[in-house]
């Protein structure tokens, strides 16, 4: 079993990595339980397949000690994370009583988790929430930092809240229902930590990535908890991103959300294939500014490919030009006229912010990167 602390003042939680631990939740949880008495329902949310997946054993474990899960089944997909599920999901959680010191469940991936962690944000002014992640992407990402959200028609994630789980309950082991391209998003999402900040995690995954898509129980344990124990870290240090540290996190996400508007936010090219391909453009960008070593370029380049992930622009099959790609940059958060922070690399682990980036540039780079050069 591994503990990550969170440390952040009056909200310190901890995030515990452990095989099996879903068959334990009744113990494991057993401080966020008791105020529901033997007789209390507790609530979860799922989607319908974590629900299909998992319940019964939620429901034994939850059994041992007398309580009772009551659940809330969402539609698998963005659409959860809209105004009228919000709304369906408040209103259920009012209904069944929950107050302030009362702790909601968050059974699923990241759509889950930030839709429950936005409910439990303004249900009674803030209730509690436990994280449950099911994904890759969840488990090393999502479910940790207190991020919450849902979207409108105006974008991902612009109407939401920070508010932090009281604990992260990772068991690897649901992973092995995960299909295997989903798995890869979140490998992704792995990898962008060995890139941005630890060279030597980095060389780890190009040994032994095979063995975390496998889903090595070892391999799996060791790439979960060195991810998520950067992503604490740098949430402990700069929570809502006004320092530059939590900006890292971007890395490759600039170029990834541009990649992911262009193609409509859909199956076509899922978030962690956006990060993958954004990432291996960040570096080929970095290499271009002079500031990147071509070798390591090449590393970033050949590390995402080997995961399967998309390792270059033409292999989409884009239409678009780069002043398309740009265009969608525009309306980023953090665009300022003809500038916008860009996260770039020095060398692998080595991850910084740029301000001088130019989107003309960009746009310059993404139509050669589109004509497949090389
Ligand atoms: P997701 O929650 O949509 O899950 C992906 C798919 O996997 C779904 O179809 C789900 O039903 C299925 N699934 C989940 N667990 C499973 C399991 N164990 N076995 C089989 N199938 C399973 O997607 P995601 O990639 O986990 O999360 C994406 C969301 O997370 C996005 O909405 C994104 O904005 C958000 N996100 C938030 C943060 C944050 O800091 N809050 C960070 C990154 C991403
Ligand atoms: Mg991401």
């Amino acid at each position: 079993m591994a503990v990550v602390p969170v440390a952040l003042a009056g909200r310190a939680y901890d995030v515990v990595i452990e095989e099996g631990l879903l068959s334990r939740l009744g113990t494991a949880a057993a401080r966020f339980l008791a105020p529901y008495g033997a007789t209390r329902k507790v609530p979860f949310v799922a989607d319908s397949t974590t629900h299909r997946l998992y319940r019964e054993g939620i429901e034994a474990s939850l059994g041992a000690g007398g309580h009772v899960a009551e659940w809330f089944v969402v539609e698998p997909g963005e659409d959860a994370k809209t105004w009228p599920v919000l709304e369906q999901l408040t209103d259920w959680l009012l209904a069944m009583g929950v107050t302030r010191s009362d702790h909601v469940f968050a059974l699923g991936g990241g759509v889950v988790g930030d839709l429950v962690g936005f409910a439990a944000a303004i249900t009674k002014r803030g209730c509690g929430f436990v994280q449950i992640p099911t994904t890759l992407l969840a488990q090393v990402d999502s479910s940790v930092g207190g991020k919450t959200a849902i979207n409108t028609a105006a974008g991902k994630n612009l109407i939401g809240a920070f508010h932090q789980p009281a604990l992260v309950l990772i068991d690897p082991l649901v992973l092995d229902t995960l299909p295997d391209r989903e798995m890869r998003a979140g490998y992704a999402e792995v990898l962008k930590y060995g890139l941005l900040g630890d060279a030597a995690f980095f060389a780890w995954l190009e040994g032994n990535g095979a063995r975390v898509l496998a889903r090595e129980p070892e391999a799996l344990a060791h790439a979960i908890a060195t991810s998520i124990t950067m992503k604490a870290a740098i949430v402990a240090a700069d929570e809502r991103e006004t320092l530059d540290r939590r900006a890292l996190l971007n890395l490759g996400h600039t170029f990834g959300h541009a990649l992911e508007a262009e193609t409509g936010f859909s199956d076509l090219l899922l978030h962690g294939e956006a990060v993958a391909l954004g990432m291996v453009l960040a570096a080929r960008y970095s290499a271009r500014r002079g500031e990147l070593a071509d070798a390591d370029a090449a590393r970033t380049v050949q590390a995402i490919a080997a995961a399967g992930l998309p390792a270059s622009l033409p292999a989409l099959g884009l239409t678009c030009d780069g002043a398309a790609l740009v265009e969608h940059m525009r309306h980023d958060k953090k665009a300022e006229g003809t500038t916008l922070p860009f996260l770039l690399l020095r060398g692998i682990g080595e991850a910084y912010v740029a301000r001088d980036v130019a989107l003309a540039d960009i746009a310059a780079f993404l139509d050669a990167e589109l004509n497949g050069a090389s």
